[in-house]
């Protein structure tokens, strides 16, 4: 009798234990991945991006700052390639949208479709309108409509810092 008991007993401890085993690393697996999946975008914290970021990154891509006129890497820059965000690393502009706007910063006249999001910026006392990287929020720089550019489909000049995006060349291989 007290045998049975503790059979009963010990077998549905096993139980337990057997679906805990099959259940929950799986359940945290989905839980985890979908975080990671996350953790490339906007969730983020400001003190992760601190590690991730160099000083220079964190002030432009974090703080919305920007790098002084004709200092940046790409501003005369003519490589062949695709520019991803320095931050996420996500696919932004390619080199062929990229133009000489003379502005003293890389400008591009579209970015590769929904990569990028633009948002009315009032700071500074000026009336533009920002551009970041839809993947994970990082501040590229502004876009300017209208002024004008007749070799560019529709007039927009994306005026994007150079501490923002990386090269990466085409035909790596
Ligand atoms: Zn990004």
């Amino acid at each position: 009798m007290l045998l049975n008991r503790f059979k009963i007993l010990s077998l549905s401890v096993q139980r337990n234990i057997f679906v805990h085993r099959n259940l929950i690393p799986l359940s945290q697996f989905h839980h985890s991945s979908n975080l990671s999946d996350r953790k490339m975008s906007k969730e983020r914290s400001e003190d992760e991006w601190r590690v991730i970021l160099s000083p220079e990154q964190f002030r432009i891509i974090r703080q919305k700052g920007t790098e002084p006129p004709g200092s940046g890497e790409y501003n005369k820059f003519k490589g062949k390639g695709i520019y991803n965000c320095a931050a996420c690393d996500t696919p932004l502009y390619v080199s062929d949208t990229k133009f000489d706007s003379g502005c003293g910063w890389p400008a591009f006249f579209e970015s590769i479709p929904g990569a990028v999001n633009s948002k009315e910026d009032n700071s500074l006392g000026m009336k533009r309108t920002e551009i970041t990287c839809a993947a994970c929020g990082g501040h590229l720089g502004h876009v300017f409509k209208g002024e004008g550019w007749k070799h560019t489909p529709a007039d927009e000049r994306h005026c994007v810092n150079s501490v923002s995006i990386k090269f990466s060349q085409e035909n790596k291989e």
